[in-house]
Parts: structure tokens; sequence; C-alpha cells
């Protein structure tokens, strides 16, 4: 890895305020998923080496609580310049570890910056409230307070991103945390905790843990001084940790799978729905949570629909990110393109066809081609499940009650887009979407000012906008009396 300050790139785990190891010298690889070459090794720490990280965390606590949210949000803002002044080594590790193409990397570390900074400011409106008095003796009020210590897991979709809109709003609320990243991408994480070292963010406030996730995360969940659990992920893995997070009553948020419908009327603009439709489907090789996985087309556009779409995707360059040029890269490993390729498979022996692509790329390891597939019934297991790869399904309907009642018929309820210029129906539409995100002729949907989050089995809780700083908080009702 070419990297301009080399001090980024971290083989140990951080735990209060030092790098550390395991003490059994245990380690687990890091793959780069372009070329197969391992990336480096990171601890695989023990049960009891992760209880030390939040012991660590809860000595840290009280003097970072202790601090006024000014003085929390200068180390936020330090902390973000310094990502800002090493965004392109940031973004030379994430694709290395990841695959992404190099300019989706920036625009990663990036939005990630911009939510550590929106925090930084937004701990200063952690309001309470003075509450109208039911006797004229009494008054009611609330105060806001730091839940405690957090804990937080991670995926490898966006190794940057997913970690600044959990650690920022928790520093920001007093908070300490220790964070456990994805297994396939550990060294942004190690990276971001030591641009946070530079920063001078006190030693415990912010510790990074890795190694087998039952192992770290058996004991994060189980951990009576953790009280905030936060985790994105898949909701597989969230219903185990919530279930694991019972036995002490956590705090939880969790941000999960989605089976976004993307919906186009006859009457939308074609040109603006085959740019969104790029954008949000091909986007990390069509891993990420928000990413179309089904596009419901209305019977008068769907033709003009499929071959514009063809055309994009057609023209799409494949290969290692780190290459000009390129605007799809690999799938994350060999089991995220076996999924990818089983589910297109089962599509076409049930009657699908690929209008583009189909099969793995010639470029071999975990390449896959950018994907159509048309001629799909709502039945196919592709149409049910997150697919987290290039493929896009198109699905044709007639009417907008068949359209949303396709949308809905899922378990799944994180975000969903409509393409339409007609005002009555984007009104009664966005309405009627069981989902938690809507975007109406956009696909854009993450800044670090909103909401963000899912409905069903999509998740609890909101990243993100002044939501996403309450995840973090606790409302202490006090009652003052004898005031007559
Ligand atoms: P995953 O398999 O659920 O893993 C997510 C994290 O959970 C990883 O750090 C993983 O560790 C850890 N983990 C797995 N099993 C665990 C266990 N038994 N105990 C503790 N931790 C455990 O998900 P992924 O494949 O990394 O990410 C893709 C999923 O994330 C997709 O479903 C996507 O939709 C979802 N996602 C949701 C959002 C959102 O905002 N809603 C955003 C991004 C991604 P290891 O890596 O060590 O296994």
């Amino acid at each position: 890895m070419n990297l301009n300050d080399p001090q980024l790139f971290k083989q140990q785990c951080y735990v209060g305020g030092a790098w550390v190891s395991s003490a059994q010298g245990a380690t687990q690889g890091v793959d780069n998923p372009a070329t197969g070459e391992q990336v480096g090794t990171v601890p695989a720490l023990s049960a009891e080496e992760t209880r030390e990280a939040v012991q660590a965390a809860s000595d840290a606590w009280p003097a970072w609580r202790g601090l006024t949210a000014v003085q929390r949000g200068a180390y936020l803002h330090r902390w973000a310049q310094l990502i800002q002044d090493n965004a392109k080594d940031l973004a030379v590790i994430l694709t290395s570890e990841q695959g992404k193409p190099l300019p989706e990397a920036l625009g990663e570390i990036k939005s990630g910056q911009d939510a550590i900074t929106w925090f930084a400011e937004e701990g200063r409106r952690a309001y309470g409230e003075v509450i109208p008095t039911p006797s004229p003796d009494r008054r009611p009020l609330t105060i806001r307070q730091p839940v405690g210590v957090v804990a937080a897991v991670t995926p490898w979709n966006f190794p940057m991103s997913m970690i600044a809109r959990k650690v920022s709003p928790a520093l920001a609320a007093g908070c300490t945390i220790v964070l456990k990243p994805a297994s396939a991408t550990p060294f942004s994480a190690l990276a971001l905790a030591a641009l946070a070292d530079q920063a001078g963010i006190p030693a415990g406030v912010f510790n990074v843990v890795t190694g087998k996730a039952s192992v770290v995360g058996g004991e994060l969940t189980a951990n009576p001084l953790v009280r905030k659990f936060t985790f994105t992920g898949s909701t597989e893995v969230g219903k185990t940790l919530m279930a694991q997070c019972a036995k002490t009553v956590k705090n939880i948020s969790l941000e999960l799978g989605g089976n976004a419908p993307f919906i186009v009327f006859d009457d939308a603009d074609l040109e603006r729905a085959i740019t969104g439709a790029m954008a949000s489907k091909y986007r990390n090789t069509g891993q990420t949570c928000i990413c179309v996985n089904r596009f419901l087309v209305q019977d008068g556009i769907y033709d003009a629909f499929v071959a514009r779409l063809s055309e994009e995707v057609t023209a799409m360059r494949v290969g290692n990110g780190l290459e000009d040029g390129v605007r799809q890269g690999p799938l994350v490993d060999q089991q995220g393109l076996e999924k990818v390729e089983a589910l297109v498979q089962a599509s076409v022996a049930l009657g699908a066809r690929a209008a583009v692509g189909g099969r793995r790329h010639e470029l071999g390891g975990n390449f896959y081609e950018p994907t159509v597939l048309v001629g799909l019934t709502p039945d196919m297991p592709i149409l049910r499940q997150e697919i987290f790869g290039p493929v896009a399904t198109v699905v044709r309907f007639k009417t907008e009650e068949e359209a949303i009642a396709m949308a809905n018929d899922t378990e799944y309820g994180l975000a969903s887009y409509m393409y339409t210029n007609d005002l009555g129906r984007f009104w009664r539409v966005a309405e009627a979407l069981e989902s938690g995100l809507v975007g109406v002729n956009e696909t854009g949907l993450a800044s670090a000012e909103s909401p963000f989050g899912g409905y069903k089995e999509s998740g609890l809780g909101r990243e993100g906008g002044r939501q996403g700083l309450d995840s973090f908080l606790e409302t202490k009702y006090i009652l003052v009396g004898g005031l007559r």
C-alpha cells in the first residue's frame, strides 16, 4: 500500500490509548478482494482482553462525560480535520481491504467526516425541558444524560462511514465507546483510531478491538458495564445480538438489512430514473443496505427503462478499484460471489432472463458481471432477499395499488424509491410505503443532517440527524417540590 503516512496502517488494537496485540499472539488475516493478496493481520482478542477494553471505556467515562459539549466538540473537530488531511491515505486503505473504486472510497471518507463535524456541533443541542406544572408547588423538568459505555459492531460494506455515524454521536453525547469492526475491513477502523489518538481524544474514550465475532461480540453483548449496544449488519446477526443483549437489558440500536423497491411510474422522467438506478444499484458493487433490490416499472415505460438501463450497465468498466476509470469493483469475498451467482442461476432456472451479464466476470477472483434480469415473478427468491451484488431485477406492474402492494411485500423496511412527476401520487405512495427512508426522484438518501434507519425487520432507532444523538442519551425526569 502506497501511503503518505504509513503510520496510519495499524495491525494492532487500540485499547485505553495504547496499541495492543493479543497476549496469546493470535491473529487473523485480511485479504484484498481485488487481488486475493493478504493486506495484513490484526489481533484475535480473547473475551478477557475484550473485557479490558470495556473496562478502559468505563474508566474513561466520568472525565469524558464531565467535559462540556463544546470541549468534546473541539476534540471531534480536530479528529474530522485530520481525517480530511489524510483522506487520500484513508481511501487507499479502504479500497485495499474492501474493493470499492477509489472515488467511492473518497466519497465515503467525506461522508464520515461530515458526520463527525455535524455531531461535534449537535452535542451542544442536547436540550432538556421545563414541563408545565400539574400543581403550584412543584416544577417538573427533564435533563439529557449520556447513556454510558457504548459497544458498537459494524459491517464491511462501509468500513469508515458506519463507524463515524456511531462513534461521533456517542462521543458528542458524552459516552465512551468500544468498537468491533468487521473482520474483512478492520484497517479503516484502526486508521481512524490512529487519527483520534493524534487529535488528542483521551485514552479509553474510543477503543477498537478485533477478533472472532462470537468471542468479542459475546463479551460486548454480555458485559454489564456496556449500557448501549449499537449494531449495523445483517438482520440475521442483529436478531441474535438483540437476544444476547436482553440478558442485561441494554439500550439497543440496530441498522439491518433491506430489500429496497425502486418504483418507476409511467409519468417519470426516464433519464432521471436511469441516473438514480445506476447510482443506487451499482454503487459499491450493489453491496449497500439501501441499494435497489427490486425495480418495479409500470407497463408504459417498462421497455424503454430496460433498454436504457441495459445500455448504461453494458458501458460500465469493471476492475481493481485502485485503477482509473473503474466504476465497479469486486464482491467482498467468494461467499458473496457464490450467493449472487446462486440467486441468478435459480432465477434463470425459474424462467428469468439476463438482458445483460448473468455470470462471473472474465477477470475471475471475486468479480461478477454487472447484470440486468428480466422476466421475473414475485415468488422468485432473488426478489425476497438481499442480493448484495450488481444484479438489477426488473419487474413489470400495471397500477399504483399493485406497485404499493409489491413494494411492501417484504419483511424488510429500510429504503424505498419512486420516480414520478405527479404530486398527488407522490404523497399517496410516500405515505403508503412501509420503510424508514423514501427517495422521490432521488437516491442519495444518507446525510449527516437526516435520520437514517428502518421499519419492520430493517432495524430499531435512527442514525444521523438529531435523532442520531438521541440514541446515546437518556432522559432524566426531575421533580422539584415544596416551592410554596
Ligand atoms: P454481518 O454478517 O451481520 O456482520 C456485521 C458485523 O457483525 C461484523 O462486524 C461481524 O463480524 C459481526 N458479527 C457477525 N456475527 C456476530 C456474532 N455472532 N456476534 C457478534 N458480532 C457478529 O453483516 P455484513 O455482511 O458485515 O454486512 C452486510 C449487512 O449489513 C447487510 O445485510 C446490509 O444490509 C447491512 N447494513 C445495514 C446498514 C443500515 O444502515 N441499515 C448499513 C450497512 C450495512 P465479523 O466480520 O467478524 O464476522
